[in-house]
């Protein structure tokens, strides 16, 4: 038993914890928790604790349905909103097959081994994730619109019901549970909220977005409203996205600067967004993986009207450019450890662990292959025509969740990354879903159609 685990074991006595919940991702980025007694976790620590995988969304087939699951000690934490005694707490779970080697359908060990990639190549992967969420008043199922929770709009200080509460109250939650957060504000659309956690290892962050999603949920509740991570819920408001901060490390050495360098960008920075350009569009499907993502990025430049409000819809990069795909943001002369890489197409409703693994994947190739950057595009891309883009070989991102599984179908990176099952896992959920979209009559046809055709 190593010191991480004996420290797991003394805290659940001295705190008189008698529920211990194991956090695992499933292929879609959705949390499952199964909860042992503490008399149970020597052996889960030991030997992991038998479950069956086949009842859970892309984890297995069913012939070979038995699973393990085995706690991570590094991520303990008492959960705050259970903190009552006896209390209850949590740990993240790699997920194993019964001879003990890494299931290979478990998000958490696709980005582990992406993350062994970049290390075996001397670096470290940094993230630090711009979270948008949408606070409503109901969640209606039957299709019909939510009701936001609030009138106030970008970076408004308006005494309302819910907001500021809400901010307190979930910010003091997530440090309660060693999640720094670094910025927090009202976003541009009606009941619609950001959260800024500060920058830490990929594998970290991920687990935190899991941690946070639940926690906005939790608060939520507590408060009357609900939280919702939907990509697009209002067509006349902008979506919430999960801008990302990235950065890789050599040691203490941000290997994105570069004194003196263009926007301080070293030369492996360069090559890092040259590969993110390179694959945006097969990588899309992970980062952007619901029908309802593709509403959001279709963009638009107005933070409040228009349809995207500040996503990006084409393939580029640029310096202080919101309608890019990615962005080097600013920074501070000098300062090495400010110099990063901002990815703007993600959305809050991704699997972190895959997003993550595809994107580090796209960068890491870039580096590899010595990509060189094209030009940045410091004009508003929106604003220009479709030739003018052409012009600038700017491609837009795919335009719907069918256009991204076709690019990412044809993926060699993407299918190296994700591994053989949670490709074809993935490809086939996907492909259901966009199916059985195409099929449904919307609102929009009957409005439009019915009284006139
Ligand atoms: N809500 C916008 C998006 O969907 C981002 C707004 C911002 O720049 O923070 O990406
Ligand atoms: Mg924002
Ligand atoms: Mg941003």
């Amino acid at each position: 038993m190593d010191k991480q685990q004996e420290f797991v074991l003394r805290t659940l006595e001295e705190r008189d914890i008698r529920f211990v919940r194991l956090w695992f991702s499933d292929v879609l980025g959705f949390l499952k928790s199964v909860a042992v007694a503490p008399a149970e976790l020597e052996q889960a620590f030991n030997e992991g604790i038998g479950f069956d995988g086949s009842a859970i969304e892309g984890f297995a087939r069913v012939y070979e349905s038995d699973m393990l699951v085995q706690p991570d000690p590094g991520t303990f934490q008492i959960l705050p909103w259970r903190a009552e005694s006896p209390g209850t707490a949590r740990m993240f779970c790699d997920i194993a097959m019964p001879d003990g080697s890494p299931s290979y359908a478990d998000p958490r060990y696709v980005l582990k081994r992406t993350l062994e990639r970049a290390s075996d190549l001397g670096f470290t992967f940094y993230t630090h994730p711009e979270i948008e969420f949408f606070l409503l008043q109901d969640k209606p199922t039957d299709g019909s619109r939510p009701t936001p929770a609030d009138t106030s709009g970008y970076f408004d200080h308006t005494p309302q019901p819910v907001g500021h509460d809400f901010r307190r109250q979930a910010i003091t939650m997530l440090e309660s549970m060693g999640i720094s957060v670094e910025f927090s504000h009202h976003e541009g659309g009606p009941g619609q909220q950001e959260i800024d956690l500060r920058y830490a290892d990929a594998l970290s962050t991920a687990d935190n977005i899991m941690t946070f999603r639940l926690v906005m949920k939790e608060v939520a509740l507590e408060q009357g409203v609900h939280a919702t991570f939907m990509p697009k819920p209002f067509s006349e408001h902008p979506g919430s996205g999960m801008h990302t901060h990235l950065s890789l490390f050599e040691g203490d050495r941000n290997a994105f600067y570069e004194a003196g360098a263009e926007y301080q960008l070293s030369k492996t920075g360069r090559s890092f967004i040259a590969g993110l350009l390179k694959y945006a569009g097969e990588t899309c499907a992970v980062t952007n993986q619901w029908v309802n993502s593709y509403k959001r990025i279709w963009g638009g430049t107005q933070r409040t009207a228009g349809a995207g409000g500040e996503a990006p819809s084409y393939i580029c990069w640029g310096h202080n450019n919101r309608s890019a795909l990615i962005r080097v943001p600013m920074y501070k002369p000098g300062k090495d450890q400010s110099t990063r890489v901002e990815v703007r197409s993600l959305d809050s409703a991704c699997n972190p662990y895959l997003a993550y693994a595809v994107i580090l994947a796209a960068g890491l190739k870039g580096i590899e292959d010595s990509l060189e950057l094209p030009a940045g595009a410091e004009d508003d891309v929106w604003a220009l025509s479709d030739s003018e883009r052409r012009a600038l070989g700017i491609r837009p991102l795919p335009q719907n969740l069918g256009e991204a599984i076709d690019l990412m179908e044809r993926s060699e990176l993407v299918a190296e990354t994700l591994g053989e099952h949670v490709f074809s896992f993935f490809l086939a959920n996907k492909r259901q879903e966009w199916e059985s979209y195409r099929a449904e009559v919307t609102p929009f046809e009957l409005r439009n159609n019915l009284h006139t055709l």
